[in-house]
């Protein structure tokens, strides 16, 4: 029978249990084994039975267990010990605020800001709040936890998917079948934002039509982070409207759009109200993870217009305290919508009505070669409402800088203000109990977690004095562990496949510990190549049952719903791994998750990564499994570009940027691959030294640990974007001022009206012939025009270094000319300078003018620049041999 309503029942905790309840609500249980621990000793089997989950292991909780509890004095002890060790943690002093004690003492530290507000469309915290589809939502909640180690004060924003992202299963013939099992939040580690009289706090949007768009908030306790999700569910909005946040990335591109701007608009909303109801400080700077949340500038925008200032200043005001993070490589990547649709949800009858809509539009054009002029992109709007942008990985900070030069016209892509930095993965969330434990053994549970949290490569470098002996025995009981899992994750997708028990005896033969063990779990876009290993079946068949040297191949992951291309490449690979002569050897798990990831990594011995390089922005698997130490097997995209080594993983040779077709591409690809596990990891594996170990394998294994262990840390991460992107953001916005804002965005107004009237007219130096000697100077005369804009205005600058065959200074370097007289009878000025030989070699200059106030980011900033026509003299662009 079908119920008519549905309510959630809650336990009533006995008094002496109550902090049971607090620590189930702080999700820091799902980073700290001694109270996931602690749950599990309530009940054992209840605890597996609710998927390792405190709040529903307590609401299944009989009031005989509870009493019985109740009265336990050592579950007592260990209960009010471990209630301490949570209020000592999100009180105590961390890194941020050591940092800002030594910036109040006059120290070193930069001003660091009272509040970060981190905006994103997902977020993976734990498997019992499945509110992600991958790595940009693991990122999210990685990123939280370590702001939350750090101590940094960081608000999370984001949307509560009813249906979160789908669950995946097979067919028989090996389709992929998702199903979107309904989210009840009273039943998930969230609570409702309260308003103080009790009644639900409320944001809303206003929408075409006289309609609008109400959203409650919940609050997820992440340790000492808040995060704020948006949940437009409520009986006030109409059926259409309560479906706005139904699931991740589902729906039309309307469905989307109020998805964002629920998300950007609605979230800055929902931070205000949190700020008012609980006294947390103001955010001083915005971050976007990706721009789907980047209305939230708009919005920022929009506040301070209602203050009094112009819409041109409060973008200056807004922009100085916002920091945009890109993770696309590809334009086909990113978000787009129609012009039309955009401009139908803002204006007068819409969202900020006061705004004009042409503004909003305005910001979202492609004004770039080959741009669409009918789309507003997310990209380009997060580019000019962030001061501060990046990617994720060294790679792809290069690869962004090139796909938005078109952005900043006249600039080489070098110039291009997009930062990068590495994505890094939260380790107390992905490291096996086991590999903590050999580490406290070896140096002791605090400093562990210190190395762990904070990083510093002294404490990792501890792992060099592990014996051989027991990283082996490590790795196999690790192994070991996996084979478990992953028969019975096999044994329950062949159940829901149709499989009765006695055709499955097989299962109990799947994989083996001794076995090297090759694992592959990512989402399944095309570009991450999930079949590339199916590309020679007689090689990858020979390579599975080789005689001595066999490997063993793990393979997860899901398709987005609408993408069959996806779905048929999931199916080619079952279908394989249903093969009778190879089932033992390799395994497709059905609904990869955190859940999943948090056994896979550390029981793998390579991961393995293939994708179409440059298309990984930055990959964080590989980060996961080196932490556990398990070596990496990858193509050289993101992070593993940045830090492979010979000694600890194994690059596959990739024929990009060659012309070569892609068909013939994957062939080049696969075959590499198939050569180093043949040659070079499988013998690595199974040769055995004197002492009877594999031990130049555990060499490599100790060098991932030493080397990568400080580096992949989404400390490390975190400590790099408050030190790069949010103390300087903070700065400026505390810098831009409502006058300064008013006087920036006036200047910038008059440079740019008046930029058509900025010449380089004319350039002239001392060399005597196109050859010069290392170390002379030459000096340089230039004459220039500035129109209506005074030397003020500008900077004027030599621009030198080493050519290539097309006369293209390759690494630049700039020197400030100085404007030593003018203007003359024809408004012309003229600057001097010197231009110092620091190189032998091909050796070019040129000159180019640049608008210049202080309060500009970077010179770059707004994409103006004047250069040489072809004949302004003898000088210009003269190479010297
Ligand atoms: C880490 C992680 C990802 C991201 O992996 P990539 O290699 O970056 O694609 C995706 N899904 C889950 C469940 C993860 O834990």
């Amino acid at each position: 029978m079908k119920a008519i309503r549905r309510f959630t029942v809650r336990p009533v905790l006995p008094e002496p249990l109550r902090p049971l309840s607090d620590l189930a609500r702080n999700l820091r249980w799902s980073w700290h084994a001694e109270t996931r621990e602690l749950f599990q000793s309530v009940d054992p089997e209840r605890w597996t039975d609710s998927d390792c989950d405190p709040v529903r292991l307590l609401g299944s909780l009989s009031p005989e267990r509870l009493t019985e509890l109740a009265e336990d004095r050592r579950f007592l002890r260990r209960l009010t010990a471990i209630a301490d060790d949570l209020h000592d943690y999100v009180t105590g002093t961390r890194w941020y605020q050591t940092q800002t004690q030594a910036q109040d003492q006059g120290g070193q530290g930069a001003e660091l800001p009272a509040a970060i507000a981190y905006f994103s469309p997902e977020f993976g915290i734990t498997a019992a709040l499945p509110q992600y589809s991958g790595g940009l939502g693991i990122l999210a909640g990685d990123h939280l936890k370590s702001a939350s180690d750090l101590g940094v004060p960081l608000i999370g924003v984001g949307l509560m998917y009813r249906h979160g992202y789908f669950r995946q299963s097979l067919s028989r013939d090996g389709w992929q079948q998702e199903t979107y099992p309904v989210l009840d939040p009273n039943e998930l580690p969230v609570a409702l934002l309260k308003e103080s009289d009790g009644s639900p706090a409320q944001v809303s949007l206003a929408l075409p039509g006289g309609r609008s768009l109400r959203a409650r908030v919940w609050l997820a306790q992440v340790g000492r982070v808040p995060l704020l999700l948006l949940d437009s569910d409520v009986e006030e909005n109409d059926l259409g409207e309560r479906g706005v946040t139904d699931r991740l990335y589902g729906g039309g591109s309307e469905h989307r759009l109020l998805q964002e701007m629920l998300l950007g608009i609605g979230g800055v909303r929902a931070v205000r109200t949190y700020c008012r109801l609980t006294g947390h400080p103001a955010p001083e700077v915005f971050h976007t993870n990706e721009g789907h949340a980047g209305f939230l500038g708009l919005e920022r925008i929009a506040e301070l217009c209602d203050k009094g200032l112009e819409f041109e200043a409060g973008l200056e005001a807004v922009r100085a305290g916002t920091v945009f993070t890109t993770h696309t490589p590809v334009p086909a990547g990113i978000d787009r919508f129609d012009r039309e649709l955009v401009a139908r949800h803002f204006g007068p009858d819409a969202e900020l009505p006061r705004i004009d809509v042409e503004r909003v539009l305005s910001l979202g054009m492609e004004t770039y070669p080959g741009g669409e002029p009918n789309l507003f992109n997310m990209a380009v709007m997060g580019l000019r409402l962030g001061r501060q942008a990046n990617g994720v990985s060294l790679l792809h900070g290069q690869v962004s800088r090139e796909m938005f030069a078109g952005l900043w016209p006249g600039f080489d892509p070098a110039e291009v203000p997009i930062t990068s930095v590495t994505n890094g993965v939260h380790a107390p969330t992905w490291v096996a109990p086991e590999v903590f434990r050999l580490g406290a053994k070896q140096i002791g549970a605090e400093r562990t977690e210190d190395a762990l949290t904070v990083g510093g490569s002294d404490r990792w470098d501890a792992v060099a004095d592990i014996p051989d002996q027991d990283i082996w025995e490590l790795r196999r009981s690790l192994r070991e562990q996996l084979v478990v899992e992953v028969r019975e994750r096999l044994r329950a997708s062949w159940r829901q496949r149709g499989a009765g028990t006695a055709e499955l005896g097989w299962i109990d033969g799947v994989l083996d510990p001794d076995v090297l063990t090759i694992g592959f779990a990512r989402r399944v876009p095309s570009y991450k190549r999930l079949t590339l290993m199916l590309r020679d079946r007689d090689r990858l068949l020979d390579l599975l049952l080789h005689p001595e040297r066999p490997i063993q191949i793990v393979v997860a992951g899901k398709a987005h719903p609408a993408d069959d291309g996806g779905k048929r490449l999931i199916q080619e690979l079952v279908r394989f791994a249903d093969d009778p002569r190879v089932r033992h050897r390799i395994v497709f798990l059905p609904d990869y998750g955190m859940a999943m990831a948090q056994k896979l990594y550390p029981g793998c011995d390579i991961w393995l990564n293939n994708p179409l390089r440059p298309l990984e922005a930055c990959g964080t698997s590989g980060m996961k499994a080196a932490l556990n130490g398990c070596l990496n097997l990858s193509v050289l995209d993101g992070w593993w570009d940045e830090w492979f080594r010979p000694d600890f993983g194994w690059a596959i040779p990739t024929a990009d940027g060659t012309g070569t077709d892609p068909d013939h591409r994957d062939d080049v690809e696969a075959a590499a691959l198939y050569d180093l596990l043949e040659q070079r990891v499988t013998p690595r594996f199974y040769e055995h030294g004197q002492t009877g170990l594999p031990d130049r394998w555990i060499e490599m294994v100790r060098e991932t640990l030493t080397h990568l262990g400080p580096k992949v840390l989404a400390g490390r991460m975190v400590r790099e974007y408050v030190e790069r992107l949010y103390a300087p953001a903070a700065r400026a916005h505390r810098t831009m001022t409502p006058d300064k804002a008013r006087e920036l965005a006036a200047w910038k107004s008059r440079v740019r009206h008046a930029w058509h009237t900025v010449t380089v007219d004319h350039v002239e130096t001392s060399a005597p012939s196109l050859t010069a000697e290392l170390g002379s100077t030459l000096s340089l005369r230039v004459r220039v025009g500035l129109g209506e804009l005074a030397p003020d205005d500008v900077e004027v600058q030599a621009v030198s270094g080493r050519v290539d065959s097309e006369d293209s200074i390759t690494d630049a370097t700039t020197v400030p000319l100085k404007p030593v007289g003018g203007p003359d009878l024809e408004g012309r000025w003229l600057y001097e300078g010197p231009l110092s030989l620091h190189r032998t070699g091909p050796y070019g200059y040129t000159v180019r003018i640049l608008p210049a106030h202080r309060l500009l980011a970077s010179s770059a900033e707004m994409g103006l620049v004047a250069v040489p026509s072809e004949d302004v003299g003898e000088g210009a662009g003269v190479l010297m041999r």
